[in-house]
């Protein structure tokens, strides 16, 4: 059903485009499709990222530093502006009863207009003390009415782009808010009254604009059992489709792969020998394989993918290795050559940073079969792409492989062999539920060379000792990477950060250190030249952003320093630490802590004491309560955007048990619409 509703003269569709609300031009409009807006409805379905609570004000010298925090205070210097380079600094003294504060904003003079002496206003602020004095960077301010009507509320904090400000966004919510009514709800009336869901308008408002904690607990459950919900529909799918598909491309000679083994600088693992046998058993059987391998980070994930492949290719198909970036994909692309060139394997890297001429002869190259092996991003699955006779596909640290791109390939009438490879230590009862589609192979033990990696959970203070270690290491032939604070506000602020940073540890270390950095905004090439010098080790310290998180493999690397640990989730921190202890050196994490809060103390203090991905995500859950969905995200790899199956497990319990329900009923699944928004948790 699609209702109308008149709003101010205006007839206005939730399936209208954005650009049709009052005071979205097309710039906004072009802004918002950044954000992939493009509908009322889209907006409607746009959830905050956080909240932000008002309090009460507190004095100064009472309020907890570091933390955001509200005061009372009146002006009592003249605005001040200062010209640094090409910001403009403002500052001003104010007090309270207990005592002084600097406050201090970049690029905003016209506050001079606003502050005069005397007058009293809230900030609302991060506090800091700097020189011994506090200091608030950019505070909020508000005159005493204003504040009056925020104190206790929760305001929405929407997740942004440039040039789109939180208030606009949140003003126009509201107004979309207005066609509530015409969203329609597509969960099947039988398992919302079975399972006692809250209403879906209810839900959906209550997320924007709650009214406390708890309500908004209460309402984001509902939106957290849809995102569930839809993806388990899509699985069932999966299930159906996988079951009944046949093995066309039997793979029963494995005899390069018994060379591949003899000829490796190692032995291979227990788990990586139980997985090869899983995929051998697979891949020459009679149903196509659909294999998750899951195993720590170090585990040794890449040679049992060599190794499929290998056995593929010799058995005279093709193979595709997906990663996630295209850093990785060069890096694979790399090993590939490395390890089955010797075995005349031809190999190809297609990225989405690929020149067209190159594009081009590869496709032709696949589509001929002079290609066996392509190596890349999610570039080669597009339709562009044609296979000569693709018989397994391979997803490395990646979420896993969907109905659609299923379906896109056995359009091509393939229907290749899927073998999923993935770090996220995931409980065994979750994993069933996540992974219900797939067989699964676990590698629990890591290669027998290794030591495991030492941790330290330091303050700032000991950052000097760490440079002084890091020299020595760096002395014995070793390298280093250094992972910059995370910046939320813009990429554009964190890309400075690294480079900030990165000039400012020059002056701890002498000329001959080769110090580079590496950070999202650059273009792909740049990221690859950069960790393709840091692979042959003429880079000694690489001052990063989280992009380096991803499976990046550099056995000489012995030391990671984690600034701003506190910020990362610990599966995050677990899989940054993956970068070191990968070859027979000794490696150390140091875990740089911005706060001596005792909970953020706590936290860290689980991966200070292991170094096992499971044992890690078991104890951060038991220190979370299921409320707890303001913190960093656990599972920032899945791809729901409310739900996180570890704080939200039983929610994710619930949802397959009304799959489960309305399979025994024989519920015609087929009549089920699935709501667009929900597609994205399927890649
Ligand atoms: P991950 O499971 O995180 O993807 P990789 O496959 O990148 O780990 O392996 C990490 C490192 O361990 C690589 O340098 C690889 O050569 C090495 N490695 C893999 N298997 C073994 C083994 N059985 N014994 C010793 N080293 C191994
Ligand atoms: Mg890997």
């Amino acid at each position: 059903m699609r209702g109308s509703f008149v709003y101010m003269g205006i007839v206005m569709n939730i399936t209208d485009p954005i650009g049709s609300m009052k005071g979205v031009g097309p710039k906004t409009a072009a802004l918002f499709a950044k954000l992939n807006i493009y509908t009322v409805e889209d907006l409607i379905r746009f959830y905050p990222r956080t909240y932000l609570s008002y309090g009460e004000p507190v004095y100064v010298r009472e309020a907890e530093v570091g933390e955001r925090v509200a005061i009372r205070a009146s002006i009592q210097s003249y605005v001040d502006i200062k010209k640094i380079r090409n910001l403009r600094l403002v500052t001003c003294m104010a007090k309270d009863a207990s005592g002084s504060v600097k406050l201090l904003w970049y690029n905003c003079p016209f506050l001079k207009q606003v502050f005069h002496i005397g007058q009293t206003f809230i900030f609302v602020g991060d506090l800091s003390i700097r020189n011994h004095q506090f200091v608030m960077e950019h505070p909020e301010y508000y005159t005493e009415q204003q504040y009056a009507t925020l104190i206790a509320s929760m305001q929405p904090v929407y997740p942004l782009t440039e040039g789109l400000s939180n208030k606009v966004v949140t003003k126009l919510i509201k107004a979309a808010m207005e066609q509530i009514d015409q969203l329609e709800d597509k969960v099947p009336e039988c398992v919302i009254e079975r399972y006692q869901l809250m209403a879906l308008k209810d839900a959906v408002t209550g997320t924007h604009f709650p009214t406390n904690a708890e309500q908004l607990l209460e309402c984001r459950n509902r939106l957290v059992f849809d995102e569930f919900f839809w993806f388990l529909v899509q699985m069932h799918y999966m299930r159906e489709h996988t079951m009944k598909a046949e093995n066309q491309n039997r793979i029963t000679d494995w005899s390069a792969v018994d060379d591949y083994i003899a000829k490796l600088p190692f032995t291979l693992t227990k788990g990586q020998q139980d997985a090869l046998q899983d995929i051998r058993s697979d891949m020459s059987g009679t149903t196509v394989m659909n294999r998750l391998v899951q195993g720590d980070v170090g585990s040794g994930k890449t040679a049992v993918a060599m190794m499929a492949i290998l056995a593929c290719v010799k058995n005279g198909y093709q193979a595709a290795f997906m990663a996630p970036t295209e850093v990785l994909a060069m890096q694979h692309y790399e090993s590939v050559q490395k390890d089955l060139g010797e075995f005349g394997v031809r190999v190809a890297l297609l990225c989405g940073s690929t020149r067209l001429a190159e594009k081009r002869k590869i496709y032709e190259a696949l589509a001929a079969g002079e290609i066996d092996v392509i190596v890349g991003t999610h570039a080669l699955i597009q339709d562009k792409v044609m296979y000569h006779n693709l018989a397994l596909v391979i997803t490395d640290e990646q979420h896993r492989f969907g109905v659609r791109q299923r379906e896109k390939l056995s359009r091509k009438g393939q229907e290749p062999h899927v073998l999923i490879m993935s770090a996220t230590p995931i409980p065994r009862t979750l994993a069933i539920i996540m992974y219900g589609d797939l067989d699964i192979s676990i590698m629990k033990d890591m290669p027998a060379t290794r030591k495991p990696i030492k941790n330290c959970v330091v303050g700032p203070k000991y950052r000097p000792t760490a440079y002084k270690f890091m020299l020595e290491q760096i002395e014995k032939g070793h390298q280093i990477y250094i992972i910059c604070p995370m910046v939320e506000a813009s990429e554009n602020m964190s890309a400075e950060n690294v480079i900030e940073y990165q000039e400012n540890i020059r002056e701890y270390f002498p000329d001959k250190v080769r110090i580079a950095y590496l950070h999202g905004k650059m273009t792909p090439d740049e990221k690859n030249m950069i960790m393709s010098t840091f692979a042959e080790g003429k880079i000694d310290i690489l001052v990063s952003t989280t992009v380096i998180e991803v499976g990046i493999n550099n056995p000489n690397a012995t030391v990671i320093m984690i600034e701003n640990a506190e910020k990362f989730g610990l599966a995050q921190l677990h899989q940054l630490r993956g970068r070191v202890g990968r070859g027979a050196d000794q490696s150390y994490c140091i875990m740089l802590c911005g706060t001596e809060r005792k909970e953020a103390l706590d936290r860290l203090s689980i991966l200070n004491a292991s170094n096992d991905g499971f044992y890690i995500a078991n104890e951060d859950l038991k220190l979370r309560g299921p409320g707890d969905f303001f913190g960093v995200r656990q599972s920032g790899d899945m791809l729901f955007h409310l739900g996180d199956i570890y704080n939200n497990a039983d929610m994710l319990k619930t949802a397959n048990d009304a799959i489960a329900y309305l399979e025994q009923t024989h519920y015609p699944f087929e009549q089920l619409a699935m709501p667009e928004e929900m597609t994205h948790v399927q890649l």
